[in-house]
Parts: C-alpha cells; structure tokens; sequence
C-alpha cells in the first residue's frame, strides 16, 4: 500500500513530465484506420456500378443498394428486405427517428411532448442518447444497468405501469460505457414485456454489434425474432454502423424495424433526401463482402486493439486490485472500460488527471442531463469512461498509471 506522501510524490513527477494527452472520446486510432485503406481503392471510374446495374454516381434507391442491405442485414440479424441503408451515422438516424416521434409521433399515435414523454436508459450510458433526449425536452429515467444487461424486474414494472415512458433506449452489445452483453433472458424479457405506452419502442443501438476482442466474442440473442414470436413486430429500432469498422464519420450505418415503423421512416425519409451515398456503400460492400469477410478485418482490429485493453486492465488490477478504491469491468469487446471509483471520487479524479495534463470523458457523462451540452448527473460521482483506442501503447501506460495514482490518492486524502 503507498502513503498518500508517496503518491504526491508519484504525482508530482507526472505533472512536471508536462503531459498533453487526450483519452476524451472513443476513437479509432491510426493504427486501425489504416486497416481499412485500401476500401479507397474499391470503387473507380471504371466499376461505380453496383451488382444489379445501379450507377452509383446518381440519385436514388433511397433505401440502400442491394448488396449493401444483404451485408448489414446479416449485422442486424435480419433479411435484406428489411433494411435501410443510411448515410455516415446512426447517431443521425436515432435523431431522425426521435425527430419524427415528436413531429409525427410513432405509428398513429400522439407525438412525443416535451416535459411530458420519458425515455428510459439503463445507465451508466452513452452521452449521446442523453444528450439528444434533453434537447427534445424528454425527461430522462433511468434503470441500473447489471452485469447481465438493465435490470429487467425494475424495466417490466416501470413500463407496465407509466403510459408516459415511451421509450427505452441501450446499447445491447458491448454496451457504451459498461461493455457489457445483454444476457439471452435480458432481450427475450426486452421483447415480450407488456407496456403501458401503445407506442411503446426501444432504439437499440447496435453500434459495438461485430466488435470482439477476444476469440471467443459475447453472443447477443437475436431480439428481432424474439419480438416477432412475442406478437410485438414494432417494438424495436435497431441501428449499427461501420464507424468503429472502418472510418468514424466516412462509413455507412443502417437500420431496421417492424414494418409499420420502417414504412413511416422511409415515407419521411423521402422528404428529407433522394438517396445516400452510394458509392460509399459500395465500397464497403466490395471491400468487406460479407459477414466472414467483416469477422476477418474485425479480428485484425482486435489485433490491435486487443492488446491496449489488457495493458489497461492489467495496470488497474496491479495497482488498485484489492484496496478498496474502486471497481471495473473486464469486456469482451467495445470500446471503452467502465470504472467505478468510490462514491465522491470520480469528478476529483478527474480534475487531477487533467491538472496532470490528461483530459478524459467528463465524470457524470455516462448519467442523463436534463440540459443539451449541459453537465451529466452521476448521482454518486463514481463512474469513469476510459476510452483506451485511440492512443499508442506507450502513451496509454503512461495514462493508466497516472489514473491509478490519481485514483488512489483521491480515495486516501477522502
Ligand atoms: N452509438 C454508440 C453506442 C456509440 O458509442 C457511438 C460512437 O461512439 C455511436 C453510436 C456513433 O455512431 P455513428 O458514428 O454511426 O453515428
């Protein structure tokens, strides 16, 4: 165990080596981009067409080329015919579809008021979702997210018994920030559940789908089929994207959802453009083929990506392990580990992390805000988002190690 005098002392030295790191986000560094490089080189002036003719330089097929729908049908567990191709984000598309329920509301139902319709996230979450349910108005409630996905005893009695929760929003695989899977009994209570809201739907933010590290990946049961079978067709929105596959910002995302709820977007999709970037799908298409072909790069991914996980986990488990200072979850695959320091500790940490020279995701990010932009809300201010991608080895030991000492020190000067 150190004294807290010899942590200063550790301390001090990192703030003189003047540090200038940013672990803020969950971003692909150039090492994996470069895995994907040579996608530019898929499509040219000699081959912009897609298989069934298409010229893919031109407007239209506002739903996606075909060989682009049958490869993100095979991510999203449905057939090609169920799928719309969208542009460079799902985020984009979870906003549209937010958008749309508030303007339109969902499937003849009355649109979705601010101040009034709840959407309810298992947390620690996505600042994301957060942050665009409170530039709506929304009100956020939130559920405690357990090791095998949202704690689904308090989820059924909330959404049986509240008419105004309209929404339930998460992350089922690898989950932002918690990497964890949503367990079979999870998505299958997920599917069949009753709710009060008859417009009642879950956006299922697949973003971390394919995103294994590890050989043997977490398996997400298929709750497309589960909600067919349960005699709930519309419950679902399901997204994913191509941003942590090949380039954030230059990939293509996807979605599907029961018919009703598919017909209603596309049929405002129509007002909004005449088709997505083609060209852009057919060269994932043509790049990644089809599901072995993304499992192969994903693998390479890994490769990479692999190693900064363990050298994290490895240096909290050497440093902090068994003194009481915090916790943390081992993923599988994802992006990002989530850690709970003690109740009070998170924010302090953090400050010492940045007066050091390093800035991180904002403590009480991963916990709703009633104010876009505004600060998050971890009501205990304990969880911490350490993105560990986008940084090279050296940087990021460098990183975790200073993480510890901050850590340790907050708890012990408590
Ligand atoms: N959803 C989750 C859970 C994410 O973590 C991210 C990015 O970090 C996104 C969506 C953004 O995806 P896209 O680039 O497709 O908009």
């Amino acid at each position: 165990m150190n004294t807290l005098e010899q942590l200063k002392n550790e301390y001090a030295r990192y703030q003189a080596m003047g540090l200038k790191m940013d672990m803020s986000r969950g971003k692909p560094g150039p090492d994996t981009l470069v895995l994907s490089d040579d996608m530019m080189a898929c499509v040219d002036a000699t081959n912009y067409k897609a298989a069934d003719g298409t010229d893919t330089r031109n407007y239209g097929v506002l739903e996606g080329i075909a060989e682009c729908r049958a490869l993100f049908g095979e991510l999203l567990g449905v057939s090609a015919d169920k799928v719309l191709v969208g542009g460079n984000s799902s985020l984009a598309l979870q906003f549209d579809f937010v958008t749309m329920a508030m303007t339109h509301g969902l499937r003849g139902n009355s649109p979705w008021k601010a101040g009034k319709t709840k959407v309810l996230f298992p947390v620690p979450g996505y600042d994301r979702h957060f942050a665009i349910a409170a530039h709506y108005g929304l009100e956020a409630v939130t559920v405690p997210m357990n090791a095998d996905g949202p704690d689904m005893d308090a989820v059924e009695k909330m959404v049986a018994e509240d008419d105004s929760i309209s929404c339930l929003w998460c992350v089922p695989k690898y989950s932002n920030p918690t990497g964890i899977t949503f367990s079979d009994d999870v998505v299958k209570r997920l599917a069949a559940m009753k709710t009060a809201a008859p417009d009642f739907t879950i956006i299922y933010d697949n973003a971390y789908c394919v995103h294994d590290l590890y050989p043997q990946g977490d398996v997400l049961r298929n709750i497309m089929v589960d909600c067919e079978n349960a005699g709930n067709p519309e419950r679902v929105v399901a997204v994913c994207s191509t941003s942590k596959i090949s380039f954030p910002g230059a990939g293509v995302c996807a979605m599907t959802a029961g018919p009703e709820t598919m017909a209603q977007f596309k049929k405002r999709l129509f007002f909004q453009t005449i088709g997505h970037d083609k060209i852009n799908m057919l060269r994932h298409t043509r790049y990644y083929r089809d599901m072995a072909g993304i499992t192969a790069h994903m693998q390479k991914l890994a490769d990479v990506l692999r190693p900064k996980f363990d050298l994290v986990l490895s240096i909290l488990e050497e440093r902090l392990a068994g003194k009481g200072v915090a916790q943390w979850f081992a993923p599988r695959g994802g992006y990002f580990i989530s850690v709970d320091v003690n109740p009070g500790c998170a924010k302090r940490t953090l400050q010492l992390m940045k007066e050091a020279g390093v800035v991180m995701t904002p403590a009480g990010a991963t916990y709703p805000t009633l104010v876009a932009g505004g600060p998050g809300g971890d009501p205990e201010d304990r969880n911490i988002r350490i993105a560990p991608t986008f940084p090279g080895l050296e940087e990021l030991k460098t990183c975790a190690e200073l993480f510890c000492v901050c850590a340790e020190m907050v708890w012990m000067d408590k």
